[in-house]
């Protein structure tokens, strides 16, 4: 199979036709009978993280969650993700930077450490590089991720499941209708923390420099905390096309 070749015994179209109005557990249930152990899940550990983990443990108690870390998280995410481990018994996989990263800041002139001035390189070589080398070593068929159509106009013609050539495996978004309403009433129901700096304002958690990551304001939308001020909505991991930082 090329990287442009889907696996044939699937046909997203007809798939997505069946999924678009279902719940995201049924989303999960059809991800977990299609493809099993070759399904993994992606995390950031993230402000409402805890509720894809629980709705996919469910299904599958042991699937691998892939964690990023770009060596400028903040503290607060480790603590949490400690916290959903021991709570969930969850099997995190952690991808690092090969960047030390204050040698990193030092080699690409970045001289503020709570400011980048060139995202771009930054989110290439410290967030794309180890997701990509994290689907090539793990090869899984296909990938559980949070988005959801209305965070970003880049979600929005998202589709549940979609076919990554970029990772050579499908893309599944269980969440991608849902509400920020419907989130909070799962997150309640079910008893789910929320990241220790929600609290605090932060309703989108990536990286700790201000650049990255900011607290919002009341009535702001939940990702303007995100790269607030630069012409950037994504990290670039959930493009899906090959790694090029002039994309990202
Ligand atoms: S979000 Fe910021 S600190 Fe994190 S990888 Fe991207 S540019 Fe670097």
């Amino acid at each position: 199979m090329t990287l442009t070749d889907t696996p044939n015994d699937l046909k997203p179209e007809e798939v997505n036709a069946s999924l678009e109005g279902a719940s995201p557990d049924r989303i999960i249930q059809w991800a977990a009978g299609h493809f099993g152990n070759d399904l993994v899940m992606w995390s950031s550990f993230g402000a409402e993280s805890a509720l894809l983990i629980h709705m996919a443990t469910r299904v599958l108690p042991d699937i691998r969650i892939i964690m990023i870390d770009t060596g400028y998280l903040f503290p607060e995410t480790h603590q949490f993700m400690e916290q959903l481990r021991r709570r969930f018994d969850l099997n995190v996989w952690t991808y690092r930077t090969k960047n030390d990263p204050i040698a990193y800041l030092h080699q690409s002139g970045e001289d503020n450490p709570t400011w980048r001035k060139d995202i771009e390189a930054c989110c290439a070589i410290n967030k794309n590089e180890p997701t990509e080398r994290a689907m090539r070593e793990l090869s899984p068929k296909a990938w559980l991720r949070g988005i959801r159509r209305n965070q970003a106009d880049t979600r929005r013609n998202k589709a549940i499941v979609e076919w990554s050539a970029r990772y050579s495996a499908y893309g599944i978004s269980p969440l991608l209708n849902w509400t920020g309403r419907e989130i909070y009433a799962y997150m309640k129901a079910n008893n789910l923390p929320y990241h220790p700096l929600y609290e605090k304002g932060y309703a989108s958690i990536g990286c700790n420099p201000l650049s990255c990551t900011r607290p919002i304001q009341p009535g702001e939308d939940p990702r303007a905390g995100r790269w607030s001020g630069q012409d950037k909505v994504e990290c670039g991991i959930n493009i899906n096309t090959s790694l090029d930082s002039s994309q990202l």
